[in-house]
This record gives structure tokens, C-alpha cells and sequence, in this order.
């Protein structure tokens, strides 16, 4: 394995999927709990894992480096919230330890998607273990409205995060979940605070993934609706910019900025799918919308070798599905995945 990584100058993945994708993204969530109840993710009186079953962060650690090792180039750490997940920053070093151009050592990139409430005391620390860009979900500008939207979150507080970050040189990219009804009439104001501060801007469509305490199909809002609304004021130009997810970008002349258009309901984002997903206890999602995965907890913690380990994720790779089946439709009361976005990860 090891020589087709060095033959391929560590860049390209040796894990392609039956659907001929190279598979150089991993996702990995390191806790399922969260500060936050945000409507469209969690219901209120959410239950988490038992601490036990969750693997450690040396286990996490040992499972990125073999994924690194088989071609690997981007590691997002997410949740539930990752900065609530003790000592989180001590896997953020020994992954930023990796960051490098080297054959055997493949990660190009090491970033995080938060929710702010505790980034201004680790902004420092992440740009210093090698994170560069941080994604920071926020929904809404209005205190009393961000409060009704995470249940329990503290506006300010965010945005001391958000600016703490940029104050430490890391680039914010403000992800919003466009919701119907609820910050609708407001992602006008976003963007323009987006541009005036120099963040990019992504909308997210809202996917239904496991139980709330909501009717999601009242939640959902087509993007395709908003950027039409959104032409009437800006001038927004499609641009090939990627940074290898799914959303769409397009510059905003008036602004200098970007912002993005992430539609996994109308515009179908499975074709360049480039990642996979693995949770907080060691299961492998191959794909965000469907419940085939696989279980690495059981490998490592029966003294599995990385041999073993890195056969094990190639054969997980070559399980992935062609894409989800989310549909938004009325008369389906069940999400089209229990799981819910928070135990997957984003
Ligand atoms: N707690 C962190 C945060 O909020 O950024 C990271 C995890 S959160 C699950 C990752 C992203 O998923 C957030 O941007 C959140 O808004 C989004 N999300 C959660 N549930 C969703 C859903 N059902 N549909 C679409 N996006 C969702
Ligand atoms: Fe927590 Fe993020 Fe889910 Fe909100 S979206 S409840 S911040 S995990």
C-alpha cells in the first residue's frame, strides 16, 4: 500500500469507490454532544452516548493516519460542537503534526466546522497546530432570533468567536441553514455583513436527518428560491471555485467575497461526492444520506494492525453508495435517516 501512495506522490487517493470517485475527504466527528440545540438538528432533551462507547482521542488519532497513509489530503473536524469535546485541541496538534508535503505524509489541510461558542479560547491554538480556515455555522444576526434558533445560544458570544478567529489569522467561512420562515428575510443582511467583514458565505438547505421536534417539510426552503430573490439586489457570477465540498459558489461584484449555494434536495451534490464520514465511535458512514457503514471500534479495539485497519477502510470504500435519496415530501412523516446530523457530522 505504502508504495502506491509513494508511486502516487502522495496526492491522489488509492481509494477510489465503484462510481470511479478518489476519495480524499474524511469527516470525522468527535463527540455527539453539543451546547447548543439548534431546531433543525437536535430536539431539545437530546440523549448522547455513553462517554464509553466513545473512542478515544489516540484511537480517532490512529484511525486519520490511516486514511492519511491511503491518499487522504483533507481532514474536517466536526460534531455535535468539537470544541466541546475535552482535550479536543490534543488531536488537533498531533493531525496539524501531519500537515506536510511529504509522500507518507498526505494531509494538505486540517480545518473545523463550529459553532463559535467556545472559539475564541482555541482560535489561538488552532492556527498554531496548522488549522487555516475554520467554517462557523450561524444562522441568524439578530440575538433574540439566534437564541430561538439554537434554543440556547448566546450571540455574542459567537461573535467574539467568529472575530477572535479572524483576529488569529484563521479565514471564516460563515455557514447559514436557510430555513423557511425563519431566517428568510434575513440572508440579504448576512451577506452583505459577510462582505463587509471579508467572510465567505454559504446557505445550506435543510436535510431531514433524524427525529426534531419540528415538521421539517415546513423548514425547508429551495435555495434556488433565494438566489433568485438574492439577484434582484446583488450581481452574482458562477465561478469554478471549489474547496472540494458540494456547494456552488459564485462572486458577489459588490462585495469582493463569495458566497455559496450547498442544494442536496434540488440540485443533486452525490456526483462529485470526494468524502466519507466517520462518528465519535468509530463508525464509518460511506454516505451522509444512507445507513450502510462500518464499524472500526471493534478492529482497533481488538489490536487490529494498521495493515488490518487500512484493509478494512478500502473494502468500506468500495461499499459506497452512488448517492442519497432525500426527498422532502409531505405525506413522509420519518426523516429519510434516523441518524441525526450531529452524530454524523455535517
Ligand atoms: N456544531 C457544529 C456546527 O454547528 O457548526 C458542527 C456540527 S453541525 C451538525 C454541522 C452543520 O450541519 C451545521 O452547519 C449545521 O447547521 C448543519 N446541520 C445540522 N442539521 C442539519 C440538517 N438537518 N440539515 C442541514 N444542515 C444541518
Ligand atoms: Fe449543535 Fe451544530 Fe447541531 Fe446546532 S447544528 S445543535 S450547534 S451540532
Amino acid at each position: 500500500m505504502d508504495d502506491i501512495v509513494r508511486a502516487r506522490g502522495g496526492t491522489t487517493s488509492v481509494m477510489i469507490d465503484p462510481f470511479g470517485r478518489s476519495i480524499t475527504y474524511l469527516r470525522v466527528s468527535v463527540t455527539d454532544r453539543c451546547d447548543l440545540r439548534c431546531v433543525y438538528c437536535m430536539a431539545e432533551d437530546m440523549t448522547f452516548l455513553p462517554r464509553a462507547d466513545l473512542l478515544s482521542l489516540e484511537e480517532l488519532d490512529r484511525l486519520c493516519g490511516a486514511f492519511i497513509r491511503l491518499g487522504t489530503t483533507k481532514i474536517r473536524i466536526t460534531g455535535g460542537e468539537p470544541l466541546v469535546r475535552r482535550d479536543v485541541m490534543k488531536l488537533f496538534r498531533s493531525l496539524g503534526a501531519r500537515l506536510g508535503s511529504q509522500p507518507d505524509q498526505g494531509l494538505r489541510e486540517l480545518t473545523v466546522t463550529t459553532n463559535a461558542t467556545q472559539l475564541a479560547r482555541h482560535a489561538e491554538a488552532l492556527h498554531a497546530a496548522g488549522v487555516r480556515r475554520v467554517n462557523v455555522s450561524l444562522d441568524t444576526l439578530e440575538p433574540a432570533k439566534f437564541t430561538a434558533i439554537t434554543r440556547w445560544g448566546k450571540l455574542d458570544r459567537v461573535l467574539d468567536g467568529i472575530f477572535a478567529a479572524k483576529a488569529a489569522g484563521l479565514a471564516v467561512k460563515i455557514n447559514t441553514v436557510a430555513v423557511r420562515g425563519l431566517n428568510e428575510d434575513e440572508i440579504d443582511a448576512m451577506l452583505a455583513w459577510c462582505g463587509e467583514r471579508g467572510f465567505d458565505f454559504c446557505l445550506i438547505e435543510t436535510m431531514p436527518m433524524g427525529e426534531i421536534d419540528a415538521d421539517r417539510t415546513s423548514q425547508y426552503l429551495p435555495l434556488s428560491l433565494v438566489r433568485s430573490r438574492l439577484r434582484r439586489r446583488w450581481t452574482l457570477t458562477e465561478t469554478g471555485y471549489t474547496t472540494g465540498g458540494p456547494a456552488r459558489y459564485f462572486d458577489v461584484a459588490e462585495t469582493g467575497t463569495r458566497i455559496g449555494f450547498i442544494t442536496p434536495m434540488t440540485h443533486n451534490f452525490c456526483e462529485s461526492c470526494n468524502r466519507v464520514r466517520l462518528t465519535c465511535t468509530g463508525t464509518l458512514f460511506m454516505c451522509l444520506g444512507q445507513d450502510d457503514a462500518a464499524d472500526f471500534r471493534g478492529p482497533l479495539r481488538a489490536g487490529a494492525d494498521d495493515a488490518a485497519l487500512e484493509a478494512a477502510i478500502m473494502a468500506a470504500i468500495a461499499r459506497k453508495p452512488k448517492g442519497h435519496d432525500f426527498v422532502i415530501d409531505r405525506r413522509q412523516a420519518a426523516p429519510a435517516v434516523t441518524r441525526h446530523m450531529s452524530v454524523t457530522g455535517g
